[in-house]
């Protein structure tokens, strides 16, 4: 099917692209790399009367920067890009690993990390890893207005955002987890290029043989992606033994929230959760232990 007709706007600063948002209101949207509108449009799901696409704001990043407090992922920045990024190894694995793992090659060379994020698709990856990196975005709105959100504030619901119509997310914020810290996505799929069954992200910072920070994210179990908070507790403060990793694991599955569908019942996704928080929290742990540079 065809898309109902709209207006192809393609400003060249963000400002010019926010004051067209401002100015369409509800009928207008981003089009960042089309990967999830322009098939929601081609179905009439979406049918916005202006498309603002933002690949020629010179003001939007394409690059991914690291620094001392971390890194900064611009908002025309890549699935393809994260893939091969050197900056997403070692204490950052978590992203690096998740990258391949979406979709094919056609969408990870379109699609974006924001516009993943601003799609907030309860089985998009990129909303579980960034959840347990403990990341935020930056947001610029109408007369230079700019926020930043952090991604458990940003994902609202099922395809709801807490971002208004005339925002546009122009960064990611992931803190540095420190030196001791490692992390990892694990995807079960049906088939290579599915979305995901369950996906469980990790990220494990130690201090002094601690766990100094935890996060643990869950996707495709939720109406959104979502935080296993009670899991990540149970981690702090404790020595990232296999009791520690089995209490977390067990505290992730109850938090799940799996529903029966054609991709697995409630009960199997569950069982999932738990043994990918398993597997991931073992490997985080010892790589951090090894101060060791993921691949
Ligand atoms: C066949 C197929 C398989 C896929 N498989 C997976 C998968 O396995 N895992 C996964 O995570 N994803 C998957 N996706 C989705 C893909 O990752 C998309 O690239 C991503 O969800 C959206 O990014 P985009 O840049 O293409 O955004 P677009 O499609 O351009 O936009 C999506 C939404 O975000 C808004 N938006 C975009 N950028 C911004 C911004 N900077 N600020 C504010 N709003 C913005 C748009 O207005 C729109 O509402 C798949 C898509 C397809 C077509």
């Amino acid at each position: 099917m065809y898309p109902a007709s709209f207006e192809y706007l393609a400003p060249t600063t963000l400002d010019d692209a926010i004051a067209h948002l401002d100015e369409h209101g509800d009928e207008g949207k981003v089009l960042a790399g089309g990967q999830s509108l322009i098939p929601l449009m081609k179905l009439r799901f979406a049918a916005p009367t202006a498309l603002i696409d933002i690949n020629r704001v010179g003001d939007l990043g394409d690059a991914i920067v690291s620094g001392s407090g971390g890194l900064v992922i611009g908002a025309l920045v890549r699935h393809k890009d994260c893939e091969r990024s050197e900056h997403l190894r070692g204490r950052y694995a978590a992203l690096g690993r998740a990258a391949p793992q979406i979709s094919d090659p056609i969408v990870r060379n379109h699609g974006t990390v924001c516009g993943s994020l601003a799609h907030a698709d309860p089985q998009g990856d990129w909303g579980s890893v960034l959840l347990a990196a403990g990341a935020e975005v930056a947001v610029r709105g109408p007369g230079g207005a700019s926020r930043t959100i952090s991604i458990d504030d940003l994902l609202a619901g099922p395809f709801m955002t807490t971002l208004e119509p005339n925002e546009i997310i122009t960064e990611v914020h992931v803190p540095d987890p420190g030196p001791r810290a490692s992390g990892t996505y694990l995807k079960l799929e049906r088939k290579i290029g599915d979305f995901a069954t369950v996906g469980v992200a990790v990220q494990v910072s130690l201090s002094n043989g601690s766990v100094g920070r935890a996060g643990i994210a869950l996707t495709g179990v939720g109406p959104t992606n979502m935080r296993a908070r009670a899991a990540e507790e149970a981690l702090v403060g404790r020595a990232p033994d296999e009791n520690a990793i089995k209490d977390a694991a067990r505290l992730a599955a109850e938090a799940a929230q799996p529903r029966d569908d054609v991709r697995g019942t409630a009960e199997f996704k569950r069982s999932v959760v738990r043994v990918y928080t398993e597997r991931g929290l073992r490997q985080a742990v010892a790589e951090a232990q090894a101060g060791q540079e993921g691949g």
